[in-house]
């Protein structure tokens, strides 16, 4: 029995890559610094799974910022703006990731979006009328001569043409149609060099297989591959799929050329139905995706056993794989030296999935397997009970009723409460909590969590940063303002570490996008609070000014989302022991004096089920309820604002209404302000704050530019319900783009006001 990694980390151990990348965007290093470290990196990470015998070891899985953005570089797909430009490759690659300004021009960035189901991030590539798709990169040729140099030999990995046509974007009048016959030359020309340098597979990663597919998509992917492997010639090639079962086209997939097929058995719900009723090729290698790559519990040996044993009956060979990339997991629990044992024990990371799998194909290739030490161990970890539960808060749950989910009165009288309450100027602005976390403000968290200095000396510091930081807002002239979040490595993290029943990790980084990266809380037991968490800071910030300061919250599905959720329990379970933790917290700071309070759902979709006839059923009938409870118990006076970002929010607007927030910021400039029509062709009765700039780029944009894009987004949404705000929050930024911004914000604001 075989093993198979679909993808691994590249952000390093220590955030390595990310450190590298950051220095050479400043100009600390140089080009060749950066390969040099990169080089490192990629060598280590082969070298890891090596050691644990993996046979199918992924190559040009690395990636510098973004592997999708990899694959249209390597396929041409490079919009004009950035040819433009006329910069060095390295450079026009990442002013497609983080947009350009310079002496060369001024160019924003490529949209990004949430990766399916996960809070990775991609770059999504832009396809002009005029885009020529041919096979002109090297990187994945490259990559794999290096892993060669190493003595390893490894199976490369590239997005696979389907998913690359369906995930980019079409700006002219051709669609993905139009560019059939051109991917197919491009990927058979990839083909052609493999099997010149002399590999053995290919893996092409196909997860838009498990989105809801019309007869049209199957066609494409049908054309697609019946081109593509009509010229394979020896190598052999790998169909993998992820994050879901592929039952719209298991049936077409099983009829192509494939010699390897990879499904999902952790978040595909149906793929051991589809093998037991349509059955699997005998000629086909089935790639069994067993060890889950988005969470961090360990695999439990003897259910995987029985589901293998069951595969066996069905598939003449299998390999045993992980579910999806284990990008989506962090590297190691070595480095987690505060955390004991007797936590530790349920764990398992990227490294530690690879000795899972090395274990598994141990016991499997012996006789008598329930013998074998390795599986008599992980046995033992699954029968002992888990130390996790509080019955007063499965009380709490039990008892809720459907009052407790509905605030009162309706939205429309309280929008008039509120108008009369506030008497804001129209066109409020605002921004979204956040603001630069500077290298004093990380070091001052650091320095308490080491212990070298005292709670007080924290919180001073802290309360300085936030009373500068009301001091530069009211000087701007922003309306409605912010604490800063500067006691906040990360917003979920910082609630994690607050409330009971988390687990909080010393290193367990994750990548979000390009150098940024997240340290997800591990949600261990169940959840409840014990005493108030922001309303110091809050109060403290409010007492500086007379303008209102926004408390600042996260949400319950965002925490939950945003954590390794617990898998003995079901998701809407947490997520209704988290609301009630956060609901505690807002009437806290309702009763404190805070009359505006932001609960952010950054993370509403992510956990959204990829095909739409689940959502309901799987979702949004506890997602949106657990928001609800947050809030339904704030007077009508007090002001509920949301956030959310990164996504595609146009089909679930109806929902995001439902939430009954009276405010909504949302992500808007990057994705080109389509949103706005939504909003206006659904009736969308919340206030909206569309950002009107993109903080994930170092950009500063103009106050003209910003005045087109409110002028815009005013044709369409009432002035009375219009909020002027940023995308998202400003904690990756620096200073010397924020302010320069905000003003620009600001006066574009006040231009607009004079002429209304
Ligand atoms: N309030 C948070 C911040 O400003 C929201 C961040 C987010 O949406 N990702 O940082
Ligand atoms: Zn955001």
């Amino acid at each position: 029995m075989k093993t198979s990694v679909i993808g691994y980390p590249r952000i390093g151990e220590l955030r390595e890559l990310k450190f590298a990348t950051e220095k050479y965007f400043k100009g600390d290093i140089t080009q060749k610094d950066l390969k040099n470290i990169t080089c490192d990196l990629r060598k280590k990470h082969w070298k890891i799974q090596s050691n644990n015998k993996i046979d199918f070891i992924p190559s040009n899985d690395f990636s510098l910022y973004d592997n999708f953005l990899d694959t249209a570089v390597l396929l041409n797909v490079i919009p004009k703006v950035y040819k433009q430009l006329q910069l060095n490759p390295l450079d026009e690659y990442f002013a497609m990731a983080r947009g350009y300004q310079g002496e060369k021009g001024d160019v924003k960035a490529l949209a990004m979006k949430k990766w399916f189901n996960t809070n990775y991030h991609y770059i999504v590539p832009k396809i002009e009328d005029d885009t020529k798709i041919s096979l002109v990169g090297t990187k994945p040729f490259d990559e794999y001569l290096e892993a060669s140099n190493l003595g390893i030999s490894t199976k490369p990995v590239i997005i696979g043409a389907f998913t690359f046509l369906k995930l980019s974007k079409f700006t002219g009048k051709k669609t993905a149609k139009d560019f059939i016959s051109d991917i197919i030359k491009a990927y058979s020309d990839i083909i052609k060099k493999f099997n010149e340098l002399g590999a053995k597979w290919i893996q092409f990663d196909e997860p838009a297989l498990v989105l809801d597919l019309n007869k049209e998509d199957i066609n494409m992917f049908n054309k697609i591959y019946e081109g593509i492997l009509s010229n394979k010639n020896n190598i052999k090639v790998l169909l993998q799929t992820y994050f879901g079962d592929i039952r719209d086209c298991y049936a077409k997939t099983i009829e192509l050329d494939f010699d390897g097929i990879g499904l999902d058995f952790i978040e595909g719900k149906k793929t051991l139905e589809l093998i037991k009723t349509l059955g699997f090729p005998k000629d086909k290698v089935l790639f069994a995706g067993i060890i889950n790559g988005k969470n961090i519990w360990k695999n439990n040996y003897n259910k995987t056993l029985s589901l293998i044993k069951e595969l066996k009956k069905y598939c003449k060979e299998v390999v045993l794989s992980t579910s999806c990339s284990l990008l989506h997991v962090p590297y190691t629990l070595k480095n987690e030296e505060k955390l004991d044992e007797k936590y530790k024990k349920y764990f398992s990371f990227a490294e530690e999935k690879l000795r899972e799998l090395y274990e598994l194909k141990k016991i499997l290739s012996s006789n008598n397997e329930k013998d074998i030490s390795e599986f008599i161990k992980n046995k033992k970890i699954f029968e002992e009970p888990r130390d996790c539960s509080n019955y007063d808060v499965k009380f709490k749950i039990e008892s809720l009723i459907e009052d407790d989910f509905n605030r009162y009165p309706n939205f429309n009288e309280r929008e008039k409460i509120q108008k009369h309450e506030f008497k804001f100027p129209i066109l409020p602005t605002t921004t979204i909590g956040s603001f630069p976390q500077t290298e004093e403000v990380k070091k001052n968290r650091s320095n308490y969590k080491k212990g070298n200095i005292s709670l007080e000396k924290y919180k001073e510091f802290n309360k300085k940063q936030i009373s500068e930081c009301i001091n530069l807002q009211e000087k701007i002239g922003i309306d409605v303002l912010v604490h800063g979040e500067f006691e906040r490595n990360d917003m979920v993290e910082y609630f994690g570490e607050n409330l009971e029943g988390f687990i909080i990790t010393e290193k367990a980084w994750v990548q979000s996008y390009g150098t940024r990266c997240v340290k997800p809380p591990i949600i261990w037991g169940d959840v409840y609070r014990l005493r108030p968490i922001t309303v110091d800071y809050s109060v403290y910030a409010q007492s500086l000014t007379k303008k209102y300061v926004k408390g600042m919250l996260t949400g319950p599905v965002t925490i939950l989302n945003w954590s390794f959720p617990r898998e003995d329990i079901s998701l809407k379970e947490s997520a209704f022991q988290i609301a009630l933790a956060i609901r505690e917290e807002v009437l806290d700071l309702e009763s404190n004096g805070i009359k505006i309070i932001q609960i952010d759902e950054a993370a509403l979709r992510e956990k959204l089920p990829l095909r739409k006839k689940d959502w309901n059923s799987e979702y949004l009938d506890w997602a949106i309820p657990a928001f609800r409870l947050t809030h339904s118990g704030v007077k009508p006076t007090t002001q509920i604002h949301t956030h959310m970002c990164y996504s595609e929010f146009s089909d679930i607007i109806k929902y995001i209404d439902e939430m009954d927030a009276d405010v909504i910021t949302f992500e808007a400039s990057r994705s080109d302000l389509t949103i706005i029509d939504t909003l206006k062709e659904n009736g969308f009765k919340t206030e909206v704050g569309p950002g009107v700039y993109d903080i994930h780029s170092p950009r500063i944009p103009s106050a003209s530019e910003i005045k087109e894009i409110i002028l815009e987004i005013l044709k369409k949404i009432p002035k009375e319900k219009l909020w002027i705000n940023p995308d998202c929050g400003l904690k990756t930024r620096e200073y010397k783009e924020v302010v320069p911004s905000l003003e620009n914000l600001v006066s574009a604001v006040k231009e607009i006001r004079r002429s209304l």
